[in-house]
């Protein structure tokens, strides 16, 4: 047997006059009696390979099979093509049907389904184009991270999915648990007895891997993590998932500005890698989005195409700006005047809404933030406390279409201050001992963030909805598959 040839090479280095063997599954056949032409897709890439399919070689019984979905081998000569859109395709010897496609069952009709349908099959939605450009960026930008890390000397390091502290994410958690829900042990007092579950206490889904992060960057300096991270909170949002990925870096003598400026490396070095690597899903999703955008009444459609946009975010700088800045420019903006936000801006020392994020960036600055200084009750207890005493050194990233893309800070290394603040806000230190340990020996100002893989990926592919840019999504409702 020849061996299989994937279209993607195939299209790269094309020379006609060679046998070739492709396999894939149909996207079309369309023609008459004399000759068919078979659109063929294996996933490599977002171009389907025409295959010229002669019922005077290929028998009828096969091309009656050859139908919208079905699994095919083709063997034949690639020659240069004259059809339009295409340099080559295949003057097919022999077709092997791998799996048939009941074309009265088949979900995936050749016409335009809404993405609404599509998260329906989600297990067959990777077979179109939209679906296959996402997800082949989505791998291309995982490579991304590992690269821009490793490249800078970053240690990946895992943290627990499994977690025994609820410091951070409290009521927002999934438990994990092995006892029997019909018939759990009791205590006394007749809460369930945790003493008796498999790791003799309470455990939950990991909401984030910082803490356990920041315990490496006390020994190896820069690390980083990436995987799956759970939050059991009730946001039906296109901006949240109840599983996502995230990319957590964090790295010892790295002050609020170093932080800042990695986090602004990273971004951009992801849309670069994009640009110079995905260029053909890209323009694609580009098209994609141009279309979509036609269907909207004029004033909301986007005067930038999504090329536009990734270079735009790659070659201006960010803008840094305080917490306290940003809501002065807010409480006097006009549609806080006209009280069209949501949530008004009263005062000082409110956490802000996706609204007002995103009337900053698209709005006043049409540029990304970098907000820093954030009042020291809306934040988490490990950020680094300002002089001031009522900001700490945090920083979240906002951007155009999304809002808050990265959570970062500098973290609070000073002993006493850090067990003051876990007093005032309720978290046991008795439970996090562990992590205090760090600020008890050879404690070190360090930093670190958080990017939300899947947003990073919409801003990238131009999608609006989270759902539509992980293979499976988790969210309040929803976990088929
Ligand atoms: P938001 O205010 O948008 O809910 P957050 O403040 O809860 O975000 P962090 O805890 O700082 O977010 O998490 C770091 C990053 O993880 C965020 O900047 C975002 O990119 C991403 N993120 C947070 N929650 C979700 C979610 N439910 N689904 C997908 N990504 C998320
Ligand atoms: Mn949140």
């Amino acid at each position: 047997m020849t061996s299989r040839t994937k279209i993607d090479a195939l299209l790269r280095s094309a020379k006609p006059g060679i046998e070739v063997t492709v396999k894939g599954w149909v996207r079309t056949k369309r023609g008459n009696k004399n000759v068919n032409f078979i659109a063929l897709n294996d996933g490599s890439t977002i171009h389907s390979l025409q295959i010229v399919a002669d019922p005077t070689i290929i028998s009828e019984e096969t091309l009656k099979q050859v139908t919208t979905g079905a699994s095919i081998a083709a063997t034949g000569m690639l020659v240069e093509s004259r059809g339009a859109g295409q340099s080559v395709e295949i003057h097919a010897d022999s077709i092997e049907v791998l799996g048939i496609a009941d074309p009265e069952k088949y979900p995936l009709q050749p016409k335009k389904h809404s993405f609404e349908f599509l998260r329906e099959i989600a297990h067959l939605r990777p077979r179109t184009n939209t679906f296959g450009a996402v997800f082949r960026i989505r791998h291309a930008m995982a490579y991304a991270v590992h690269h821009f890390f490793n490249s800078k000397g970053f240690c990946y390091w895992h943290t627990p999915f499994i977690t025994g502290s609820d410091a951070e994410g409290a009521g927002e958690m999934f438990r994990v648990s092995a006892l029997d829900p019909k018939n759990p042990p009791l205590t006394e007092d007749g809460e369930v007895d945790y003493k008796q579950d498999f790791f003799e206490k309470e455990t939950n889904l990991t909401v984030s891997g910082q803490l356990e992060g920041e315990l490496g960057a006390m020994a190896l300096s820069d690390i980083y993590t990436f995987g799956p991270t759970f939050r059991a909170e009730n946001s039906n949002t296109t901006r949240h998932l109840a599983e996502f990925w995230m990319i957590e870096p964090e790295m010892a003598f790295y002050d609020l500005n170093d932080n800042m400026d990695l986090a602004e490396e990273f971004l951009k070095y992801l849309i670069q890698y994009a640009l110079e690597n995905c260029a053909d899903d890209l323009a694609f999703l580009e098209k994609r989005l141009l279309d979509e955008e036609k269907t909207k009444p004029a004033i909301e459609r986007s005067e930038m195409s999504l090329t536009d946009k990734l270079k735009f975010v790659l070659e201006n700088d960010f803008v840094r700006l305080t917490y306290t800045e940003a809501i002065d420019i807010l409480r006097n903006s006009k549609p806080n005047k006209k009280k069209k936000f949501q949530f008004p801006i009263e005062g000082w020392g409110t956490d802000l809404q996706s609204e007002h994020e995103r009337y900053l960036v698209e709005k006043h600055f049409k540029k990304p933030v970098i907000l820093v200084d954030y009042p020291t009750e809306i934040k988490a207890f490990y950020m680094r406390q300002n002089d001031d005493g009522k900001t700490v050194a945090a920083m979240d990233i906002l951007f155009p279409g999304i809002g808050e893309i990265v959570g970062g800070s500098q973290r609070e290394e000073r002993l006493d201050k850090l067990t003051g603040l876990m007093d005032k806000m309720g978290v046991p230190q008795d439970e996090l001992d562990w992590y205090l340990d760090t600020r008890r020996y050879g404690s070190a100002p360090h930093s670190g963030f958080g990017l939300g893989f899947e947003r990073m990926i919409l801003f990238i592919t131009g999608m609006t909805n989270i759902r539509d840019v992980i293979p499976f999504p988790r969210t309040p409702g929803s976990a088929s598959f």
